[in-house]
């Protein structure tokens, strides 16, 4: 596939007058203001650069998208789906081959619910879009006993909605919003609570077998989706409408993770790389790996195990000292 999916040479269209916000224009030095709205303007072409590098790299890595797809964006009116349809637009137009992008929302009905913000802002964009209109919310209500969470269920009437949609609008790829963050988040929900050595699939064919899922952001930081919602001043939905909280546990390990980041910088990108590097020689399970008939080969492996050595790591970074390797 063409690299032209990563090409981070374009310039920006939508950069170039960074928000008063953003620019920090507090001050009354006009000079002070105006370096500080440079500042603003290279970092943020440098998020845009790498939200695309990331997302292009994503889909030619795991074959995302391919000649002729239609695309269904699942936009929720939160930050990441919003992030998520942002950039697939702007590769749309730069991307080797040809894709449609059609954005779907699903309106479940939840009390307060703001009908008028997603059809006026895709409205405004100009792209194929339709809004499902289900009473999911009434359903949850009823069969989850008050003060259990509703997500499960919730879900799982969202998911069949969306499977039946896309179908309807014959799309051939359904793209989600989960980043990084997400992923790495259930890879420790299913270590720590569910006994598996297991994450959540850049691509994967959906639970009924009939549609394929794809997740463009996989090698997104959410704190860049976060960075690029404020630039692009997204209409932002809140999602605590139902008046569901987010899984306990999932709050918990996404807190884990925040500190570890916060005292060992670079920990989070060390363990997502760790994603992609899996070595099931080196794990217990008898169904990834032959244990059983493993064989003497007599053929030297540099990457063999060393046996009695034990494996050596470069020290890790603490936040606010020095590293002084001895
Ligand atoms: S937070 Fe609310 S809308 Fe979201 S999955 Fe849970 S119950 Fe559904």
């Amino acid at each position: 596939m063409n690299a032209t999916w990563t090409d981070t040479d374009r310039g920006t269209d939508v950069l170039d007058a960074p928000s008063a916000t953003e620019a920090g224009t507090a001050t009354k030095n006009p000079k002070a203001e105006r370096d500080a709205a440079q500042r603003v303007a290279y970092e943020i072409n440098k998020l845009e650069k790498r939200l695309c590098r990331q997302v292009g790299q994503a889909i030619i890595d795991f074959n995302m998208i391919e000649e002729g797809d239609r695309v269904m964006v699942c936009v929720s009116g939160g930050k990441d789906s919003y992030g998520l349809l942002d950039i697939l637009l702007k590769l749309q137009k730069r991307a080797p081959i040809n894709f449609e992008v059609i954005a779907v929302n699903l309106d479940q009905k939840q009390p307060g619910f703001p009908a008028h913000i997603l059809p006026e802002y895709l409205s405004k964009l100009g792209i194929e879009y339709h809004i499902e209109t289900q009473d999911t919310y009434s359903i949850v209500k009823k069969v989850v006993a008050e003060g259990k969470t509703m997500c499960s269920l919730c879900s799982r009437l969202r998911r069949g909605i969306l499977y039946r949609v896309a179908d309807e609008l014959k799309i051939t790829k359904i793209a989600l919003g989960h980043h990084r963050d997400d992923m790495l988040a259930t890879f420790f929900l299913n270590m720590f609570f569910g006994g598996k050595l297991k994450g959540m699939p850049p691509k994967l064919v959906s639970d009924d077998g009939g549609h394929m899922v794809i997740r463009p952001l996989a090698n997104v930081a959410e704190k860049d989706l976060i960075r690029w919602a404020a630039h692009r001043e997204f209409p932002i939905i809140p999602c605590s409408l139902c008046g569901s909280q987010e899984n306990l546990q999932r709050q918990l390990i996404g807190q884990m993770l925040r500190d570890w980041e916060k005292q060992y910088p670079g920990r989070t990108e060390t363990m997502f790389t760790a994603l992609q590097n899996v070595v099931p020689s080196h794990l217990m399970d008898v169904n990834r790996y032959d244990f059983k008939g493993l064989k003497i080969t007599g053929v030297e492996d540099a990457d063999g195990d060393k046996v009695f050595d034990p494996e050596e790591f470069p020290l890790p970074r603490v936040a606010g000292l020095p590293l002084v390797q001895i």
